[in-house]
């Protein structure tokens, strides 16, 4: 059995083909799937009655329940999403002027244990197929007009590649939801493999990488993938990406009081950085999060200064604010109220 929102509309054209049925029945499939959201085959009324029962018994739809809603003052909406094994993820829904973007999960937890991070502070239960992401993306757009997806959500793409980019690639799909690969960014902890893979693809998602210290001692205490793949081999693979594609990256750096947020870190960053061509940084300050109270948003003094310095350096930095802190949106914080009930 092969799940409906996992097919790319080139492929229902052969399914459909297959069988002797006319390409525009094609049309009238992804009209439902993508437009109509329809949550059962029943409602795809332009469909004949037997042969929404085929479609019932051999491509059916994944289910993905909003079993939570959590809104923040700034507009920012946390849905908690269940499947049909009981597990569940989050996704956030953040407004601004111009723009609706989508947080994504692409795992039910994640493996990578990042000390700052509460999504790994359990590991990883499992990955989600592209049509559970899919659906997810479903779930969010019920609520308005995407215009951009961040894979910022529960878990590491790279570690889950296959269905992540094929996720992708049918919400990209022009006959489906056919949203932009610029308006989709991809964000990794820094998984190397997954950057050539990513550039032989072809499409032009937006790629950010984590990497929230500017060498290896304190990268590795903070982000364990560090040990597998240091700093000089990922800032190599960013470069190779970077001159394959002829795309920007951009360094995500979450401030942490005290650990990472002295001048000789944003030095030290600024010469990393540097390393890559066409990069850029976004300085996220630290969402607090239950398991570390050790860990404290710096003040914003402390945060200008760290911008003042990449700025002199000449690296292109954003500082960015923390949305949604009243909706436990920092990843993986309405899941772990949830489990902990
Ligand atoms: N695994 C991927 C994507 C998910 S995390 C990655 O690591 O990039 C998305 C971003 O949120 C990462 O940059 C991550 O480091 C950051 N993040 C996680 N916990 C955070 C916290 N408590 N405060 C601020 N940023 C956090």
């Amino acid at each position: 059995m092969t799940k409906a929102w996992s097919i790319l509309p080139e492929e229902w054209k052969g399914i459909l083909a297959a069988r002797g049925l006319r390409p525009f029945r094609a049309d009238q499939i992804l009209q439902s799937l993508y437009r109509d959201y329809i949550d059962d085959w029943e409602e795809a009324t332009t469909l004949p009655k037997d042969f929404r029962e085929t479609l019932k018994q051999e491509f059916p739809l994944t289910e993905c329940r909003e079993l939570e809603v959590s809104k923040s003052s700034d507009g920012t909406q946390k849905l908690l999403l269940g499947y049909a094994d009981g597990q569940s993820v989050e996704t956030v829904l953040i407004p601004a002027t111009g723009r609706f973007t989508q947080c994504i999960s692409t795992q039910v937890g994640c493996a990578m244990g990042c000390a700052f991070c509460a999504s790994g502070s359990r590991g990883v239960v499992r990955s989600l197929t592209s049509d559970e992401i899919v659906a997810e993306y479903l779930a969010g757009r019920k609520h308005g007009e995407i215009t951009n997806i961040v894979v910022m959500g529960m878990g590491e793409p790279f570690n889950n590649y296959d269905e992540t980019i094929r996720a992708l690639k049918l919400i990209n799909a022009g006959k489906g939801p056919n949203l932009g690969a610029r308006h989709i960014t991809i964000s990794t902890c820094g998984v190397v493999p997954g950057f050539r893979r990513l550039a032989s693809e072809g499409i032009q998602f937006e790629l950010s990488v984590s990497l929230h210290a500017p060498n290896d001692a304190l990268r590795s205490e903070l982000m364990p993938v560090n040990r597998r793949w240091p700093i000089d081999e990922l800032l190599t693979a960013c470069a190779d990406y970077t001159k394959a594609t002829k795309r920007i990256i951009t360094f995500e750096y979450t401030v942490i009081k005290g650990v990472n947020d002295s001048r000789a870190c944003a030095e030290e960053l600024a010469r990393q950085v540097k390393r890559v061509p066409m990069a850029k940084v976004n300085l996220i300050p630290l969402s607090p999060v239950a398991h570390r109270p050790d860990f404290k948003t710096p003040d914003d003094q402390t945060l200008l200064m760290f911008l003042d310095v990449l700025m002199k350096n000449r690296v292109q930095t954003m500082l960015r604010r923390s949305r949604g802190k009243d909706a436990n949106a920092a990843c993986g914080q309405l899941r772990l109220r949830h489990l902990d009930g």
